[in-house]
């Protein structure tokens, strides 16, 4: 018996070259568990047909010497990622069976490296939401809890990962959707520098925010799937080169803490969130107190940025090029039953929101004045990071909540980003780590905390990470 909860990819690098278990048998492990927990989780839309197929071809790779790290690596993928060849639906009905045509570059690199891509995973339709309840799919379940949600937009790669039905997964980070589900279920979510890993074969949300991340079981996995896939990439002009990542070494970095700001969490996450502290200065870490003035306005600016993106970039599903695309008398009737049809709910209310704020005569008093604030909160962080080298803060303002307790309260769903925002709005990396646990109706609910960096500097969240992580 392998021992799927203690597994990481290192020890399991070694295990495939000592010839301990080869990668068919470790992919046969997820696929039991899977058989046994995603009926109930929902983690997975698609187990795909050829994993133990994947899995040989990886072994082949040991036996001819070009094995790396992520050889024989059992990976579950957001369904927005492009596989090719395979089912890409983005939570949607509306690309229900719209086949990927190429790789995305993410999903390349690791193919390339010889991963074994187990299934696409459920999310909120178009990676908008924090609980997958937007999901044309149904629900994903927060494994410590199946009565809550797992997060979102990113659950199903979240719980896939949390419940030991794959070892490491992508998700896509647009305003806090590896972070927040990360926190939700006791995992490390990594939203890197944006531009590091390219965005080509991604199906966009909000393309000056949108970044594909890691989710793992601990930091060293998320560090090992993001030197995978970060690089420059010609056909995403955004993407920066590797260079960017030489920096200087920082020996002891300081640690800023925007108490203010913090305040937003509940109780809890506040008692949380002081122990962590404590921690952290036990770790010999200066910890200093940071102002961010302009950062309270995340979350309004970016629900007038985003929809604006979102409204531009979902017109290219009209019913003629893409998926869904019901028997219409004429034109427009195709376009309004296709999107009508086609969208969700939070899908069309953004759609509807974003044409608003770039409409004629609104754009100023909304979409220039969102993206004003949005250069006010990047002064802020700007300033911060001269007196520090990284920000702390609570990953969320509470623990998982229950299915259904949000749902018809849009605004309680947006306060969700609260913490995760920020990173998005000004494009700089950051982490949730587990931090501990809070008691609820007799279940153990896991908490996140969130380490911010500077742009490229994705070193300093893990090397200060690992030291909490390995006395937490
Ligand atoms: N909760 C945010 C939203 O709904 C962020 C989602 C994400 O990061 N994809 O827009």
């Amino acid at each position: 018996m392998i021992d799927l909860g203690n597994l990481t990819i290192e020890k399991a690098h070694a295990s495939f070259k000592k010839g301990e278990f080869t990668c068919r048998e470790l992919a046969e492990a997820y696929l039991k568990v899977i058989k046994e927990k995603n009926p109930e989780i929902h983690a997975y839309l698609e187990i795909y047909s050829d994993v133990l197929v994947q899995a040989d071809e990886a072994q082949k790779k040991f036996k001819k010497g070009n094995a790396t790290l992520m050889t024989g690596i059992p990976l579950a993928i957001k369904d927005n990622l492009l596989f090719e060849g395979h089912i890409a639906s983005s939570g949607s009905k509306i690309l229900e069976k719209y086949v990927a045509t190429y790789n995305a570059t993410a999903i390349k690199k690791l193919k390339d490296a010889g991963v074994v891509i187990i299934g696409r995973t459920n999310m909120d339709e178009f990676a908008m939401g924090v609980s997958t309840e937007n999901s044309a799919y149904g629900v994903t379940k927060n494994p410590y809890d199946t009565t809550r949600v797992p997060g979102g937009s990113s659950g199903g790669s979240t719980t896939a990962v949390a419940s030991n039905m794959a070892l490491v997964a992508l998700g896509t980070d647009t305003g806090g959707s590896c972070r927040q589900p990360a926190s939700f279920c006791g995992v490390v979510g990594l939203k890197p520098t944006y531009g590091s890993v390219s965005r080509h074969g991604l199906t966009a949300m909000g393309s000056s925010l949108d970044v594909i991340g890691a989710i793992g079981k601990n930091i060293s996995d998320v560090q090992t799937v993001f030197d995978f896939i970060k690089g420059k990439d010609n056909m995403d002009s955004t993407s920066i080169s590797s260079d960017f990542y030489k920096k200087n070494i920082i020996q002891k970095p300081v640690i800023g803490i925007p108490r203010d700001f913090t305040k937003e969490g509940d109780d809890r996450v506040l008692a949380n969130f002081k122990e962590v502290i404590k921690k952290i200065k036990a770790l010999g870490y200066t910890v200093k107190d940071i102002e961010l003035p302009n950062v309270k306005y995340t979350v309004p600016a970016y629900y007038i940025v985003t929809p604006a993106e979102i409204s531009a970039n979902l017109a290219r599903f009209d019913g003629m090029r893409y998926g869904f695309s019901p028997e219409s008398r004429n034109l427009v009737e195709v376009y309004t039953k296709s999107r009508g049809e086609g969208f969700g709910r939070e899908v069309r209310r953004r759609i509807l929101l974003g044409t608003y704020v770039l409409s004629h005569g609104y754009q100023d008093a909304y979409y220039n004045k969102a993206n004003a604030v949005r250069r006010l909160i990047v002064d802020d962080y700007n300033k911060a990071f001269k007196k520090v080298d990284l920000i702390l803060t609570p990953t969320t303002t509470g623990p998982a909540f229950k299915i259904g307790e949000k749902v018809n309260d849009p605004v309680k769903m947006y306060l969700e980003d609260i913490f995760t925002g920020p990173a998005n709005m000004t494009g700089l990396p950051a982490i949730s780590i587990p931090s501990g646990f809070v008691e609820e109706e007799g279940k153990h609910l896991p908490l996140g905390i969130q380490f911010i960096a500077s742009h490229g500097r994705e070193d300093l969240l893990f090397a200060v990470g690992k030291k909490f992580e390995a006395q937490n």
